[in-house]
């Protein structure tokens, strides 16, 4: 076992490569004239450097949604069935087209969204909540964007 991004990225392939066999398909293989997708980040990276090649909007909304903790029991919406740790881990990567869907899936009224910002469990500490609302509000004015 180690650390570092090139672990992380042989155990992922070997996970995908287990699914490939597990399905009967050729398994990855790297080939040296192979693109890179990796992009090595000079040091020391600071918090404001994330999603830096974003564009705006986008960039501001992603760090809001980077501030959720991805609660594995999310006291945001206690049960309820519109998953806002599921959007806003979405969101928090760019993938506004799934955070979307998710959205246009089960949505939630107003109050709703009010009342989940309000149980969010990082209103009891200084930094306040996760701005849901705000986020969702973007995804909205996306979705309309899209469809008009
Ligand atoms: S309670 Fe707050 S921090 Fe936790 S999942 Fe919900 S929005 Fe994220």
């Amino acid at each position: 076992m180690g650390t570092g991004t090139p672990t992380v990225t042989t155990s992922g392939i070997s996970a995908a490569n287990a699914v490939l066999k597990q399905r009967g398909l050729e398994p990855f293989v790297h080939r040296k004239d192979q693109e890179n997708f990796v992009r090595i980040v000079d040091k020391p990276f600071l918090a404001e450097q994330f999603y830096a090649s974003a564009p705006e909007p986008e960039r501001t909304v992603m760090r809001q949604a980077l501030g959720c903790r991805f609660c594995e029991h999310p006291s945001c919406t206690a049960g309820e069935v519109t998953d806002i740790r599921g959007i806003l881990r979405r969101v928090a990567v760019g993938n506004f087209t799934g955070a979307q869907k998710l959205w246009q899936k089960v949505p939630a009224s107003p109050e709703k969204l009010e009342l989940f910002e309000a149980r969010c469990i990082r209103a009891q500490g200084v930094e306040g909540p996760v701005p849901i609302r705000q986020i969702i509000r973007h995804l909205s004015g996306r979705l309309k964007q899209d469809s008009g």
